[in-house]
């Protein structure tokens, strides 16, 4: 028997590209977008629903 990814597709806020989501992603987990390389913030509710928004990474510094 062959067990199928189960992925959700959202789209990106950004360039509109389309986003695969593992089902079994967790809250808080970002993903990048192939296209225009925006990173997200995956968000799950209380359903268990899935939302994306850009993911903000403040006072924090990558450095160069
Ligand atoms: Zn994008």
């Amino acid at each position: 028997m062959k067990k199928e990814a189960v992925t959700f597709k959202t789209k990106c806020p950004e360039c509109d590209a389309e986003i695969e989501v593992p089902e079994d992603v967790i809250s808080g987990e970002i993903v990048s977008c192939p296209d225009c390389g925006l990173d997200l913030e995956i968000t799950l509710d209380e359903k268990g629903a899935i939302n994306v928004k850009p993911a903000e990474i403040e006072g924090e510094d990558w450095g160069e």
